[in-house]
């Protein structure tokens, strides 16, 4: 049977960590907390309680964070000018514009307009272009969190086969790049074969490239995509996806990833759960960019101030 990959656990291991350096830092270098501002537009109840856990964690470590309650009438070109205020505030580190954003905005042009050094989501297509070329840069949580975890558990990644499901510009794809990334570039290479199959791969490919993965990243919102009989005996298979379903047993409503967790995990190697598997470990991430945010910028600072 799997050995279960504990994200809840090892996100609080690392927020103690940063918790300690943030502390050390600011002594060391004689500088305020690092700032984190979270922009939320509309009542989506879901985005709510996802800034709630963010502002909680930021909390948690000692980044002091702030959110900006939007109305969902706002228009594109006035939440455009608050985010311009916000990049040129020296009082500010991290900027997280929260989506989905109502229909009559632009997402892409929004995650744009966010500077690339206050970037803490790494949307802004800048850094992913650099994450695309193996340059350090602001990674998506996400993707820094699932790297983070089999990096945790010393899940060999060279030379090993890949496949991602799911080709979102914010999950999927930045995942992807991750794992093929070359170790003798700038970043911290994983040096996998990839494989990426997403809505249109006929569901016997999927199966058969599964099979033949030492390493299974889903990310679709598909309960139930990924059964035992894809895996590959002892594989590890990491589950990003989140979908609220009712639960028949106990009449109340629960969260599933993409795979079928309890089949799968009797033929897996390891396996995250959901919940407690990524999802805890994107928060915390999100900490983690938001002090390199605010280490860098406090360094620019000072660098201007001696000029
Ligand atoms: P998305 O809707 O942007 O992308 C879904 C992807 O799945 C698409 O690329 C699509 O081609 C692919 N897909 C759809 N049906 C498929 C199928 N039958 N077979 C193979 N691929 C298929 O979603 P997203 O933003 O990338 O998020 C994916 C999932 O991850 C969602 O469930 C979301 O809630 C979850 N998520 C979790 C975290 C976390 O912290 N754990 C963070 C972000 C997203």
């Amino acid at each position: 049977e799997a050995k279960i990959i504990d994200g809840k656990k090892i996100s609080e291991e690392i927020k103690i960590e940063l918790r300690e350096q943030i502390k050390e830092w600011m002594q060391q270098e004689n500088v305020r907390a690092p700032q984190l501002t979270c922009i939320l537009v509309g009542e989506d109840s879901a985005s709510q309680v996802y800034v709630k856990n963010k502002m909680k964690a930021a909390n948690d470590v000692g980044i002091k964070s702030e959110t900006i309650n939007l109305p969902k009438t706002i228009s594109e070109d006035e939440l455009i000018q608050i985010i311009e205020r916000l990049n040129d505030d020296n009082s500010v580190d991290g900027i997280l514009v929260q989506l989905p954003l109502p229909d009559h905005i632009d997402d892409k042009k929004i995650c744009n307009i966010v500077s690339c050094e206050k970037d803490v989501d790494g949307f802004n297509s800048t850094n992913l272009g650099r994450l695309s070329q193996d340059l350090n840069t602001m990674v998506p949580c996400t993707p820094l969190g699932v790297q983070e975890l089999l990096k945790k558990y010393d899940i060999e990644t060279f030379g090993k086969t890949a496949v991602v499901v799911g080709r979102s510009a914010h999950v999927g794809k930045p995942i992807q790049s991750l794992l093929q990334s070359d170790g003798r570039h700038e970043i911290s290479g994983m040096d996998c074969t990839t494989i990426m199959c997403h809505r249109f791969t006929p569901p016997e490919k999927l199966k058969k490239f599964c099979r033949e993965a030492d390493i299974i990243i889903v990310a679709v919102g598909k309960p139930n995509l990924i059964r035992e009989d894809m895996i590959k005996p002892g594989a590890c298979v990491i589950d990003v996806g989140i979908t609220r379903i009712y639960d028949e047993e106990t009449k109340k409503s629960k969260l599933v990833g993409d795979v079928d967790f309890e089949n799968v995990k009797k033929v897996a190697g390891l396996i995250t759960p959901v919940p407690g598997g990524v999802g805890p470990m994107t928060v915390c991430m999100l900490m983690k960019n938001t002090f390199t945010a605010a280490k860098r910028l406090a360094k620019l600072r000072k660098e201007k101030l001696i000029k």
